[in-house]
């Protein structure tokens, strides 16, 4: 374990961030980059600041491969404003726009939607208690519905799609709060992707947007134009006073994640990380249950309950004794849940798995 921390964070969100970020945001604090003032000091409009924000676009968009074609926004409210956003922004008309169905956060996202249009559910999983991502072949998507909205990873259900579904003719919308960056991504095959930072991107208070161009000029006039993709893509995100502090953090994240092998990486850690808790799961004889459908398994949040309930608080208050935290389950759902994004290191997903052998043994 890490000598300077009591143990690690399997925190869904605000989740943990990297060792070497922690100690490079404490190490130039007091004095930015030879400014002789923090960070947090400085006018937005200062070069030094420019150049942070200029750096972050530039390392995302080598990240993940990003075309000329998308802009690239920085704004904030969270993924929950961009529910409410995304209608209007994408000048939403009479038919409104198609959501798919997956868990929590989908159903989130259609209330929110729901406020201010039209929306049609074109599949769902709801009858299988989110077990699954619907088979596409079943989608009923709609010609004239102004997009289609996918959650990518239910961070609470812990399902995902491992890939774009295909959708013809009609910009597909995806929110990706807790598997931005944890992959490889082809991002022409979205018009809009949104996420949250606090997951994989860096703290709370920023979220990241991108969007095709040729979506943009479409917002309604009711849409606040600290919030107008539009306005905040000509002002380079600079309309208002962004995050700047969640802005550096980021920037730093995103140069932390180059260094140690980009997204191609983090993905297969992803997945040796959660291949490790459902090797536990799925050798437990029953004592631990993972209700997902192997093929549609988040490999960055792993929920799964105990065959016997009553034992839940428990095991949650045992792993917090042992150095392991935030592993209850979303207040919804229940059960435990082990989020294991880019930034939990491989040495926690197996103390995990240790821990979870151990309890069963005293517990089974
Ligand atoms: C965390 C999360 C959200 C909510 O993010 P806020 O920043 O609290 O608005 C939305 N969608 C998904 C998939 C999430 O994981």
């Amino acid at each position: 374990m890490d000598p300077r921390v009591r143990g690690w964070s399997f925190s869904a969100g605000p989740a943990a961030l990297p060792r070497p970020v922690r100690d490079r945001i404490r190490d130039e604090f007091d004095d930015f980059d030879g400014t002789g003032r923090s960070l947090v000091e400085l006018p937005f409009s200062a070069p030094a600041f420019r150049d942070v924000v200029a750096r972050a676009e530039r390392d995302l968009r080598a990240l993940l491969a990003i075309p000329d074609d998308y802009a690239v926004l920085f704004l904030q409210g969270g993924a929950s404003a961009q529910f409410g956003l995304l209608p209007p922004n994408l000048g939403v008309g009479e038919a409104g726009a198609d959501y798919v169905e997956t868990g929590y956060w989908s159903r989130r996202t259609i209330a929110e939607a729901a406020r201010v249009t039209r929306v049609h559910i074109a599949a769902s999983s709801a009858g299988t208690d989110f077990d699954r991502i619907p088979d596409e072949r079943d989608w009923r998507v709609r010609p004239d519905a102004a997009y289609v909205h996918v959650t990518t990873n239910e961070t609470a259900d812990g399902i995902a799609f491992h890939r774009a579904p295909r959708v013809a003719d009609i910009p597909l919308v995806a929110d990706m709060s807790s598997d931005f960056l944890t992959a490889p991504l082809d991002v022409a095959a979205w018009g809009v992707i949104y996420a949250s930072a606090q997951k994989n991107i860096g703290p709370a208070g920023l979220t990241v947007v991108l969007v095709r161009r040729d979506l943009l000029g479409r917002a309604h006039r009711s849409v606040p134009a600290v919030f107008d993709y539009t306005l905040q893509a000509e002002a380079a995100s600079m309309f208002n006073t962004p995050p700047t502090f969640a802005i550096y953090v980021a920037g730093l994240v995103l140069a932390w994640l180059r260094d140690a092998g980009g997204v191609a990486a983090m993905a297969a850690a992803n997945r040796r990380k959660s291949a490790a808790i459902h090797d536990v799961i799925d050798g437990s004889g029953g004592f631990y249950r993972c209700a997902v459908r192997p093929a549609d398994r988040s490999r960055v949040n792993v929920c799964f309950r105990l065959a016997d309930e009553a034992l839940t608080g428990t095991f949650v208050a045992a792993a917090r004794d042992a150095g392991l935290f935030d592993l209850a389950g979303h207040s919804r759902v229940g059960g435990v849940r082990a989020s294991l994004y880019n930034a939990v290191p491989e040495a926690a997903a197996s103390a995990l798995a240790a821990f979870m052998r151990d309890f069963q043994q005293r517990h089974g």
